[in-house]
Formats: C-alpha cells, sequence, structure tokens
C-alpha cells in the first residue's frame, strides 16, 4: 500500500463498527468526520435490538481468539473511560451433541487456543442449569470467557468517548456516492462535494451500494428474533444463566437472558436467513411458520419459558459467501478502507476492526489484521 498524509477521515456509517473506527482514528489524533444516513444509534442497521454475545471460545476457529481477546481489553477501556457497563461478562455455552460441528469446533478451539473451558454432561447440566432441557447424549461446552452486550448502549459509549476525542458526527446525511480523485476522496452528500485524505466504509447492511462489493459478494439477508416469557424471571437473568448457542436435531438457535422486561430473546439459526432484496424495505413481517417452528424448539428446549413468542422483530446484516468480514484498504484505492460483511459476527470484535483500519490509515499495514478478511478475494486489483 502508498503511504499517504492522511490527516482527514470520513467514516461512512454510524453502527457499532464506524463508531468503535472513529473512538480509534479519533484518539490517534485524526481528524474524523463520521457521516450517518439516521442517527447514532439507530434501529435500522445491524447494531440493535437489546443484546448481542460476545464469546472467546469460537467455533469460527482459534485464529480469531487473539483478536477477541484484544477486543476485550478494548471494551473494558471503553466502559472506564465511559462509565457505563454494556457487557456483562455472565458466561456462555454452546450445548448439543460433542459430534455436531459446531460443539466439535467449539472444544477443539478451545484445546488449540489453551483457553479455559468446561465440557458438562447432561445430568450436570440438569442440576448447574435447569434452564436448559438436554438429551442424554448432550453436553454443554461452558466459555467463562463469554457475555452479554446491550448494543444501543455500546454504540452510545463508543460515539460518546469517539467525540470526547474530537470526533464530529453529521446525522441524517445520507452519502450518496464516494470518487477517487489525484489529490483526495470525494464524498457527495445532497449538502455537496467534501474532500477527505482517507474514507471508511462502515455501511453494514448496505455494503453493497458504495464499496465496490456486489449483492452476490455481500448480501443483506433478514435474521429474526423472537422474546419468551420467563416463568421465574431471576432465574433467567445474566447472574444465574448465562448466553448459550444451542445445536439440536429440533432446532439451533442463540439464545440471550432476560435484560429488559421479562423476555428471553431466542434467534433461530435453523430456519433460512432470506435475502434482502432491498435492504431499505426490511419487512416486520414473519410467517406464522417461522414462528410456530421457533415455538415447538423452545417448547422442548427451554422448560422455564412459557412457548408463546411475545415479542418478534426483525433485522439485517450483510453476509459475505465465505463468512469472514470483509477488512481493509480496498484494491481499487488504498485510501478507501473497508469494514463491511460482518457476518453476524462483528459486534464483539468491533473495537479491533476498528484498531485495524487505524493502523491502515495511519501506516499502511496491520498487525492484526486477518488474511481471511482481505478485500482483495472479492475485488481485484484495477488493470492500469
Ligand atoms: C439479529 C442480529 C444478531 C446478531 N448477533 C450477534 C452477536 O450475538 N454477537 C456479535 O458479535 N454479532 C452479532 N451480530 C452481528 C453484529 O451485530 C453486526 O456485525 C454489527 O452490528 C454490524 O455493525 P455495522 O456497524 O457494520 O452495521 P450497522 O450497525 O448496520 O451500521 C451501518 C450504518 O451505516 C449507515 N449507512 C448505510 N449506508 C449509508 C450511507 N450511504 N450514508 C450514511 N450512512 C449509511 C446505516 O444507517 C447504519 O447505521 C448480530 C447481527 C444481527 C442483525
Amino acid at each position: 500500500m502508498t503511504a499517504h498524509k492522511t490527516n482527514r477521515v470520513a467514516v461512512v456509517g454510524g453502527g457499532i463498527i464506524g463508531t468503535m473506527t472513529a473512538w480509534q482514528l479519533a484518539s490517534r489524533g485524526l481528524d474524523v468526520t463520521v457521516f450517518e444516513q439516521w442517527n447514532t444509534p439507530n434501529d435500522r442497521g445491524a447494531s440493535a435490538g437489546e443484546s448481542r454475545i460476545f464469546r472467546t471460545i469460537y467455533k469460527e476457529g482459534p485464529e480469531y481468539v487473539p483478536l477477541l481477546k484484544k477486543s476485550r481489553d478494548k471494551w473494558d477501556e471503553l466502559q472506564a473511560c465511559q462509565h457505563m457497563d454494556v457487557l456483562d461478562m455472565c458466561g456462555g455455552v454452546t450445548i448439543g451433541p460433542p459430534s455436531e460441528p459446531d460443539v466439535a469446533a467449539v472444544i477443539d478451539c478451545a484445546k488449540a487456543a489453551d483457553l479455559d473451558h468446561r465440557v458438562i454432561n447432561a445430568k450436570e447440566m440438569a442440576e448447574e442449569y435447569p434452564q436448559f432441557a438436554l438429551d442424554e447424549d448432550e453436553v454443554g461446552v461452558y466459555d467463562p470467557g463469554a457475555g452479554i452486550f446491550r448494543p444501543e448502549l455500546a454504540v452510545l459509549a463508543a460515539r460518546n468517548e469517539s467525540i470526547r476525542h474530537g470526533a464530529e458526527y453529521r446525522s441524517y446525511a445520507r452519502v450518496l456516492n464516494i470518487r477517487s480523485v489525484a489529490s483526495c476522496v470525494m464524498i457527495d452528500t445532497a449538502d455537496g462535494p467534501i474532500g477527505f485524505d482517507s474514507v471508511v466504509i462502515a455501511t453494514g447492511p448496505w455494503a453493497s451500494e458504495l464499496s465496490g462489493l456486489d449483492q452476490a459478494m455481500v448480501a443483506a439477508k433478514r435474521l429474526v428474533a423472537m422474546w419468551f416469557p420467563a416463568m421465574n424471571v431471576s432465574l433467567h437473568q445474566p447472574r444465574s444463566m448465562p448466553i448459550s448457542i444451542r445445536r439440536n436435531d429440533v432446532g439451533g438457535f442463540s439464545c440471550f437472558p432476560v435484560v429488559d422486561g421479562a423476555g428471553v430473546k431466542i434467534l433461530p439459526h435453523h430456519l433460512p436467513w432470506q435475502d434482502l432484496g432491498d435492504v431499505n424495505d426490511l419487512p416486520r413481517f414473519i410467517e406464522p411458520e417461522t414462528v410456530r417452528a421457533t415455538e415447538q424448539t423452545v417448547q422442548r428446549l427451554m422448560p422455564g419459558l412459557d412457548p408463546t413468542a411475545v415479542r418478534v422483530s426483525t433485522w439485517t446484516e450483510g453476509f459475505t459467501t465465505d463468512g469472514a468480514p470483509v477488512v481493509g484498504p480496498s484494491p481499487l484505492d488504498d485510501r478507501i478502507m473497508l469494514a463491511v460483511g460482518m457476518s453476524g459476527q462483528g459486534f464483539k470484535f468491533s473495537p479491533m476492526i476498528g484498531s485495524i483500519i487505524s493502523d491502515f490509515v495511519e501506516n499502511g499495514s496491520s498487525r492484526d489484521s486477518l488474511r481471511i478478511m482481505d478485500p482483495d478475494r472479492y475485488i481485484k486489483e484495477p488493470v492500469r
């Protein structure tokens, strides 16, 4: 990558990736402006919806573990600086038969990265965590380095910390176009063009609009979340119940303890996540068969919940074809940084995505970047 003198940086998108990147850039003394088409935080993108999971034992691969450990440190730093609690380290458990691929991958990762963990059999799980009904052949793999985020508060904390370091936010400022010219990178908004030394694209599910990636590479998908009432609320709060990921023949889901009111949030994984043709047109409607299938799964696997989905909602996220994010300079113009395609993973390691992007902006390289995230697997260099 060519070394450029960078002073002024635009960040397009004020979700968790954009705000964390703004924090990391501004804390290094760069002049940062964040453009957000709505407000920061908002509930239109991927960074909202009451809760998110942090995990250290990573079924996606041990190569992510160093990034997760460093992210954890940055989350702690953010909470201390902002005097806000946004991550509760309540622990986490992956439940299923040991031979199930995701359960096996969690055990393999814990061993490969030498991480604290416990494999708990079905009988012990019933005593320790009666919130979960296990079949005889199932185990729980406990990760003490897991927890639950409050996503809206987390975005707020990152926004406020970036502002404390001098970042400026332009709300309701949609970026219409990004253009490379010799002296700078131009951003077009309804208020006219503005030139920057570098531009970071952190547009989440809108990634295919400005980044040079198309929908075949990074697709906006619809995810659904449902809340089920806990009969004994205190047994289902983070102090008594870890976050969990479930893999069973009847269904798979992420499960989040009660943080607001009386509902345990269930995010089904075993039902297809539909491609959204138009990311601006996220339907609220959820097919009754999707709700019913989730209710049946909850009835069988979560004995402390009433199996009635009392609240349902739809969300969107940008997914790449290989499931890894796209993070680094664009091969088309290395003054343009891509931080998109988080593929359902981005919240937990967002501070390190911001740090990696800041390394690239400042130095042209990053020791923390992962090869699997390179943009050049999707975008090729232009022929000169
Ligand atoms: C339901 C659900 C559950 C998830 N669970 C987890 C989990 O448990 N753990 C985890 O780590 N991750 C999880 N994820 C993934 C994680 O939440 C996302 O990877 C992360 O929030 C993505 O943040 P982002 O900033 O890239 O996107 P967003 O939050 O969508 O932010 C992008 C922003 O860009 C703005 N924007 C777009 N285009 C423009 C434009 N042209 N001009 C100006 N602004 C623009 C949008 O308005 C938006 O605010 C989950 C995702 C979803 C949807």
